[in-house]
């Protein structure tokens, strides 16, 4: 049996292959790029490494291929400290990988081979419901099938866990969906696409978090780049400011902020708190370059 823990991740992982080229190629085209790098990703998975990095205790259900990809996607996790029992190898599907192509002027083009991801089913929700009602709260994305979010909702919710859903990439999502949640945490074209309202300012995005509210949602976070986010829950409603930083690049800043959120809701600090240690975990993280390489320990943000 693996590490205790007290916060779940169900999510994707994906290994990021990027290379860097001087323009992006034509179709038909060849093109002989420059360096290549090989790093992992997917958006559960970064936000699992975020929040045991911060102070978490954390557990993961996924799926990889039976690759070698698979195989370092779950060394990593461990290394990391992550207890990756609910982690399953599927027969079929290979892992999930993202091809990622890098221009001289730092635009990219992402191309997603979801993979092993996308298989990710009600059945293995079953096989690792012991992991699911140990836990205490459960932290989803939306790059694994809508039919495995909607169930982990419902079976969460219905054990009495705090859900927080991360909505990316975005996606309409149903009302059952809405009404399970503790929490939604969209950035602000999430926000935008799920509520039909342009979030501007502190008024917009009090506006759209009413949306959400209406649906069911007892916590929003909605964040805001280099500004924060806006919180707005019970006891609190306004903008909580990120810290000034000088960026360099935003990969991950959201997965970042959703594990320190996560953490910091795990720990029993008010949501305040949880808002500003994940506006400090993910301005920390904008100053680095890369992915899980951006995100800090605790040690760097205290
Ligand atoms: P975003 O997905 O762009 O809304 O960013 C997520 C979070 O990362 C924000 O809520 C901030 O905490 C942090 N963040 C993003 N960009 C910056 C920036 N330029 N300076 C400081 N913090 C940032």
């Amino acid at each position: 049996m693996g590490k205790l823990y007290n916060l779940l991740v169900i999510g994707s992982s994906n290994t990021d292959m990027v290379v860097q080229v001087d323009h992006f190629p034509k179709p038909g085209e060849t093109l002989l790029g420059g360096d290549f790098f090989m790093n992992p990703g997917g958006k559960g998975a970064n936000q699992a490494v975020a929040a045991v990095r911060l102070g978490g205790k954390v557990a993961f259900i996924g799926k990889v291929g039976k690759d070698i990809f698979g195989k370092e996607t779950l060394e990593n996790l461990l290394r990391e400290g992550i207890n990756i029992d609910g982690i399953s190898q599927d027969e079929v599907h290979p892992s999930g990988v993202a091809q990622i192509t890098v221009d001289k002027n730092g635009e990219n083009c992402i191309v997603v081979a979801s993979g092993a991801n996308m298989a990710l089913g009600a059945g293995d929700m079953e096989k690792n419901s012991k992991l699911i009602h140990q836990a205490e709260i459960i932290l989803l994305q939306l790059e694994i099938p809508m039919d495995t979010v909607s169930l982990v909702v419902k079976i969460g919710n219905e054990a009495g866990k705090k859900v927080i859903l991360n909505p990316a990439p975005a996606q309409a999502l149903d009302d059952e969906v809405y009404a399970g949640l503790f929490a939604i945490t969209p950035n602000e074209s999430e926000t935008t696409l799920l509520s039909r309202i342009q979030v501007k300012d502190e008024p917009s995005a009090a506006k759209a978090a009413s949306f959400f509210h209406e649906k069911g949602v007892k916590v929003v976070v909605i964040t805001l780049g280099a500004k924060g986010a806006y919180l707005s829950a019970g006891e609190y409603k306004g903008i909580v400011p990120a810290p000034k930083v000088h960026a360099v690049d935003t990969t991950a800043a959201g997965d970042t902020f959703n594990g320190a959120l996560a953490v910091g809701i795990s720990k029993g600090i008010s949501l305040r708190e949880a808002v500003e240690f994940a506006n400090r975990a993910a301005a920390y993280s904008v100053t680095k370059k890369g992915a899980q390489s951006s995100v800090p320990r605790l040690s760097e943000i205290e």
